[in-house]
């Protein structure tokens, strides 16, 4: 099965640097979608089906700097 199938998640490029935010969305993510590559903010794709939509990182950002999205 392909990687992200089901669930996309994106980072917009206005918080990837912001590693103080980075940080906690990592932390937060219980299914440990997220990680720090070359000091930015990015997501595992092999991990994005894995995302049960608990919204604990939309929380952090507060905005629409995180965006889940169902492909189904
Ligand atoms: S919604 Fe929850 S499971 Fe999905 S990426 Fe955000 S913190 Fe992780």
């Amino acid at each position: 099965m392909p990687n992200g199938m089901f669930i996309n998640v994106i980072i917009q490029d206005k918080i990837k640097k912001n590693k103080e935010l980075a940080k906690k969305i990592i932390e937060v993510c219980p299914v440990d979608i997220f990680e720090l590559k070359d000091n930015e903010l990015n997501t595992k794709e092999e991990f994005l089906d894995e995302c049960t939509l608990c919204d604990l990182c939309i929380n952090i950002v507060k905005d629409d700097s995180i965006i889940i999205k169902k492909l189904y």
